[in-house]
This record gives C-alpha cells, sequence and structure tokens, in this order.
C-alpha cells in the first residue's frame, strides 16, 4: 500500500471523526485498519466479527460517503476481520461482504455455529473492573445524589417494594456513571439478594442480535427475566429499531414486576431522540440524576485515593501535596484525565527512578491541561434566559400564541437552540410545544437573515449567548 494511500485514508478517519464524535468513533472505528485500494473498492479490517457487523448495520453509508469526499472514484467499501486475514493468509470469500449502504443489516451471511457461545455470553454481562466499587467512589458535591440512589438500589432485597424505578443517571464523560453502575453490580451480587447483570448498551444489542441469529429470543428474553436488578450502561449508543422495540419490551416487562432497572447515558431521557416517546417518558419515570462535574475539591480527593491504591502495589511511589493540588487544578476534565496524569506520573517514576516533583507533573501532564470545554447548554436554560431577557414566561415560548411580542423571543430561543446545541430540528421543535420541524428551520433562517442587518439584535443576541455560555 502506497503512502498516498495511507494518508488518504488518515483523511477519511479524520473526516468520520468529525461527523460521528470522538467518543462514538473511539468506540467503533479506533480499531480499523486500511488492508487496500483497488479499482474503486476501499478494503478495510477489524479485529473482531461483532465489530464487522456493528459498523456495517449503522455505519455503511457515513463510511462511503466520507471515502467519496475524499476520493470520488471510490464506490463500495469491503469489510473484513482482521484475525480471519490472519489465520487463513488468503480471505476466504464469505468473510467478506460488501458494504454499499443498502444492504448490511449485520444479520446476513453468518452460519449459526457461533451462537450458542455468543448467547450465553450475552447472558453473562458485560466484564466488570474490579477496582469500580463503591469503597473506591468519592463522593462530593456533584455527586452525593447519585451515589446515594446507586447505594440504595445495591441494598435492595428481594421482594422488598423498589422505591424508583429506572434509576437513570446522567452526565458528560468521565465522570463517575460507569464506577457507579459497577458498583451497583459488584455488591449487588455480594450480597446474593438479587442477581444483577451489567450490560453495556452494546452488549444488550449483540445479545439480542444474536439471539435472533439463532432463533433463540425466548431464551433472551427468560433470562433477562431471570434477574433482579438490569443494569445498563451507555443507553445513548443504542440503536436499531428492533433492538429498541426489545429493549421498550424489557424494561417495561422488568419495572412492571418489580424488579429494578439502573440506567446510565451521557443525556437526559427527554434527550434520547433517537427513542419513542413512550420509551423516553417511561426512563424519566423514575429517578433521573444528574453527575455534575467535578470540582476542584472532589478532584483533589480522586486523586488521593488514586495514589493511596497505586502505593499499595508500589510502595515506593510517592505524590507530593504540591503535586496533587496541581494536577487537582489544571487538569479540569474528568476523572479519566485524572487517572492517565497519576498513570503517567507512576510510570515515569518507575522508569527513571526518580521521585515525583513539580516540575517533571508539568512536563507529563501538559497535553491533559485542556481549555475548559464548552459547556454543555440545554435548551430549558436557553428558554429561561431568553424569557427574562424579553420579559415573557417560559410557557409563553412554549405556547401557540403569536402576538409579536413572543414570537421574536420565541425565534431567538430556537436560533440559539440550534445554534449552542447539537439537537435537531425536529428535536427543537419538539422541545417548544411541539412544533414542525420546518418553523425551526424558518425561525433560525429568520433571526440569521436578521442579525446582519440589525446591529441590536446582534448584540443582544450576544449577550445571551456569553449567559449561557459562562
Ligand atoms: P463515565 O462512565 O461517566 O464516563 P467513569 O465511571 O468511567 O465515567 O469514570 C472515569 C474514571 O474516573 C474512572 O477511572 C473512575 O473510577 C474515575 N472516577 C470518576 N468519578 C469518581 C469518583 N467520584 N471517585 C473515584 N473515582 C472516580
Ligand atoms: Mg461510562
Amino acid at each position: 500500500m502506497t503512502n498516498t494511500e495511507q494518508e488518504r485514508w488518515t483523511r477519511v478517519k479524520g473526516r468520520l471523526r468529525t461527523e460521528i464524535g470522538e467518543d462514538v468513533y473511539s468506540s467503533w472505528f479506533a480499531r480499523m485498519d486500511l488492508e487496500g485500494l483497488e479499482s474503486g473498492t476501499a478494503r478495510l479490517s477489524v479485529p473482531t466479527r461483532f465489530l464487522k457487523s456493528w459498523i456495517q448495520s449503522h455505519y455503511a453509508e457515513r463510511l462511503l460517503a466520507c471515502w467519496q469526499a475524499e476520493q470520488n472514484e471510490v464506490n463500495r467499501v469491503e469489510l473484513i476481520v482482521r484475525s480471519a486475514v490472519l489465520r487463513n493468509a488468503a480471505v476466504k470469500p464469505k468473510e467478506i461482504e460488501s458494504v454499499n449502504g443498502h444492504r448490511g443489516n449485520g444479520f446476513e451471511g453468518r452460519a449459526a455455529t457461533a451462537g450458542d457461545a455468543g448467547a450465553h455470553e450475552a447472558l453473562g454481562g458485560s466484564p466488570l473492573d474490579a477496582r469500580l466499587t463503591f469503597d473506591s467512589f468519592v463522593v462530593g458535591r456533584s455527586n452525593t445524589l447519585a451515589q446515594a440512589a446507586a447505594k440504595q438500589v445495591a441494598a435492595g432485597k428481594r421482594g422488598e417494594t423498589v422505591m424508583f424505578n429506572p434509576l437513570y443517571i446522567h452526565s458528560g464523560v468521565g465522570l463517575g456513571k460507569t464506577h457507579l453502575l459497577q458498583a451497583i453490580t459488584w455488591a449487588g451480587n455480594a450480597s446474593g439478594e438479587r442477581k444483577v447483570l451489567y450490560l453495556t448498551a452494546e452488549k444488550f444489542m449483540y445479545g439480542f442480535v444474536q439471539s435472533l441469529r439463532v432463533q433463540n429470543t425466548l431464551a433472551f428474553k427468560e433470562a433477562l427475566r431471570g434477574i433482579g436488578v438490569l443494569v445498563i450502561d451507555d443507553l445513548q449508543f443504542l440503536q436499531g429499531k428492533n433492538t429498541q422495540a426489545e429493549f421498550c419490551h424489557t424494561l417495561n416487562a422488568l419495572i412492571d414486576s418489580g424488579r429494578q432497572v439502573v440506567i446510565a447515558s451521557d443525556r437526559p431521557p427527554s434527550d434520547l431522540e433517537s427513542l419513542d416517546e413512550r420509551v423516553r417518558s417511561r426512563l424519566a419515570g423514575g429517578l433521573v440524576v444528574e453527575i455534575a462535574s467535578l470540582g476542584e475539591e472532589l478532584r483533589f480527593e480522586i486523586l488521593k485515593a488514586r495514589v493511596a491504591a497505586a502505593r499499595s502495589h508500589h510502595p515506593g511511589f510517592d505524590v507530593p501535596l504540591p503535586v496533587l493540588t496541581y494536577i487537582a487544578k489544571a487538569v479540569t476534565h474528568n476523572g479519566r484525565d485524572l487517572e492517565g496524569a497519576l498513570n503517567r506520573l507512576l510510570a515515569h517514576s518507575k522508569l527513571t527512578g526518580h521521585t515525583v516533583t513539580l516540575e517533571m507533573a508539568e512536563r507529563e501532564v501538559r497535553d491533559l491541561i485542556r481549555p475548559q470545554e464548552p459547556k454543555r447548554v440545554k435548551i430549558e436554560d436557553i428558554q429561561r434566559v431568553v424569557a427574562r431577557q424579553y420579559n415573557v414566561s417560559r410557557s409563553d415560548l412554549l405556547s401557540s400564541r403569536r402576538t409579536a411580542n413572543v414570537v421574536r423571543p420565541r425565534q431567538v430561543a430556537m436560533y440559539l437552540a440550534k445554534t449552542l446545541t447539537l439537537r435537531s430540528l425536529p428535536e427543537i421543535g419538539r422541545r417548544f410545544g411541539g412544533r414542525d420541524h420546518t418553523t425551526v428551520l424558518h425561525a433560525v433562517r429568520k433571526i440569521e437573515g436578521l442579525v446582519g442587518n440589525d446591529m441590536a439584535l446582534a448584540e443582544e443576541i450576544e449577550i445571551l449567548k456569553r449567559q449561557l455560555q459562562e
């Protein structure tokens, strides 16, 4: 393969990353390689069958479009499983399925051999990290409620009335959702009261897809129904009509029979755009808790706990207080970056034999210090701030009233919702009293047109933006 091809592939990946976002990208595409490029066909490989079938059914068109944007002649993308390539040297035709965006729903071309193992694995739950327990979870202002609710769930007894169902925890990345969910699973299963099953949304889908393949849906459902607490992580990744219907079913069946459901996601239920309204309201009907970003104090405590844990394996390792304080101040991002920072210090001090100093810390964590992420702006906040600015009520904005004093603020609010959030037009319409997406589009265009000429309005909007983003 030529360098040019590799460079092109790098650019295609860049496009993809921009389009679908870092998180989704690294979940599904980080391990995809270019194998070759011939006569209009790009051959890509991934390490597992699951990745292949997932990408095939969810990202086929996107992938092809990104290639075509980079190189028009490419008209087909072929996906292969890498291990198969290595094992057989030559690729058997069966391992190749074309990805052309129309076929490939992930169910085809697959003999039912590995089915049993697949279904079994699916029922076994996703792997757990032994470090993610309540003991290692540091409680602070931003996560008190989430932690308390999680503990309550973990302490639940068989046959006892469930207090809130589902428990729904949401937050940005790296703020401890997975940690709490796994803590519930460890603690619940240790008590032996109720069987707790932890599944990533991906695993839930995989289990479902697998069981369909072997015509074993019943077994899958039965097994799910045999558990006391179902924990689903990263619900935002749940995709596909069938899976969602099945999820809805499972959710209803469990809740209606008094079993506990716990869910984590990167957004509140109302923002899970791909789920239908009934599921969203069912999800919102339990206890919805947000984990806010970690404050400096909490970051410090987490670091301290981490160092203590690390010292039990590496007795020589010590991080002086100023360094901890420095990292807690500088690395504002999230728990994952804190962990990364400490790991680097540990590696560095192990490899060089030097003790950890502030200079070393500054050097090692430099790239983890990012400018503050732009705040997640919520549509409710936009409505609240705009209503206050124009002296109308929030319900005026959502109402069908068409008097000039509400129409303009409403248009401004819709415009801000489009420019400051990632919500789609239909979603914004829904959040503004169930309006059509064309109404939202009209509002956005209207305001865009006006700000070019109307200095006063342009300034007003700037002020509103600043208020919302600070
Ligand atoms: P999320 O699932 O919300 O993206 P994780 O649960 O994976 O976040 O947390 C990221 C990292 O930060 C993990 O290593 C986790 O243990 C750590 N972490 C986050 N919050 C806390 C906390 N309150 N106490 C201890 N560790 C935490
Ligand atoms: Mg997580």
